[in-house]
């Protein structure tokens, strides 16, 4: 059971679960509410409070870029390794960063270009993969900086995606795509778009439960 670190009593009829940044528990609870029922609802809602601790630890610590600090791409933390010298190149590998020890002042930004680098080259590459494969025409595609809205989709058939969504898995960044090229064939969110969604991802509830529950912390630096 996720631990309590601190429960406020006062007037209050219900009992109310708060996680603080920093990822601390806080139960809010009637006067006469037992530890017993404390606990019972702590332990029921349990899942929950650890998906929000987890979120509100990462969203609270500074990001650091010394070596061994981990950085995200695409839903996995790689290692970051610092080559001496000076430079303003970030390299990846596929199993960690690499960067000049003299360029980590601008790191934050080295790895926000980047980052927007790697979003067109695969939002684009998973647009045409489900365009070909499902027959969706599309007028073109852009890149935002947006931080909760994810996609979007024009009435002249452009799709938007946040340069951010790359540090979400492949599976999330697969949803929202076919999401806004399901807006090709069905604009408003109407049960007839959903069975689109669902035609082309049977198991989107879940990428998109993922988006809800985590998208706080797809945030950057
Ligand atoms: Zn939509």
């Amino acid at each position: 059971m996720p631990e309590i670190a601190e429960i406020i009593r006062s007037k209050r009829k219900t009992i109310a679960l708060v996680v603080q940044p920093g990822g601390r528990l806080v139960v809010r609870a009637p006067q006469r509410a037992s530890l017993k029922q404390i606990h019972a609802i702590v332990e029921r809602h349990a899942a929950w409070v650890e998906a929000r601790m987890k979120e509100m630890e990462s969203l609270s610590a500074p990001r650091t870029f010394a070596e061994g600090s981990s950085l995200p791409y695409l839903g996995q933390d790689y290692p970051l390794r610092l080559a001496p010298g000076p430079g303003s190149g970030l390299r990846f590998d596929g199993a960690s960063f690499t960067l000049a020890d003299g360029a980590t002042s601008q790191a934050a930004a080295l790895f926000e270009q980047w980052y927007r680098r790697q979003a067109r080259k695969v939002f684009t590459e998973r647009a045409c993969y489900f365009a070909a494969k499902y027959g969706f025409v599309y007028e073109k595609l852009r890149l935002s900086s947006a931080r909760t809205r994810w996609g979007s989709c024009s009435s002249k058939g452009t799709l938007s995606f946040t340069w951010r969504l790359v540090l979400a898995p492949p599976d999330v960044v697969d949803y929202v795509v076919v999401h806004e090229l399901a807006h090709l064939r069905v604009k408003n969110h109407s049960p007839d778009f959903w069975r689109v969604v669902e035609s082309i991802l049977p198991d989107y509830k879940s990428r998109r439960k993922w988006l809800k529950t985590n998208g706080a912390s797809l945030n950057w630096p």
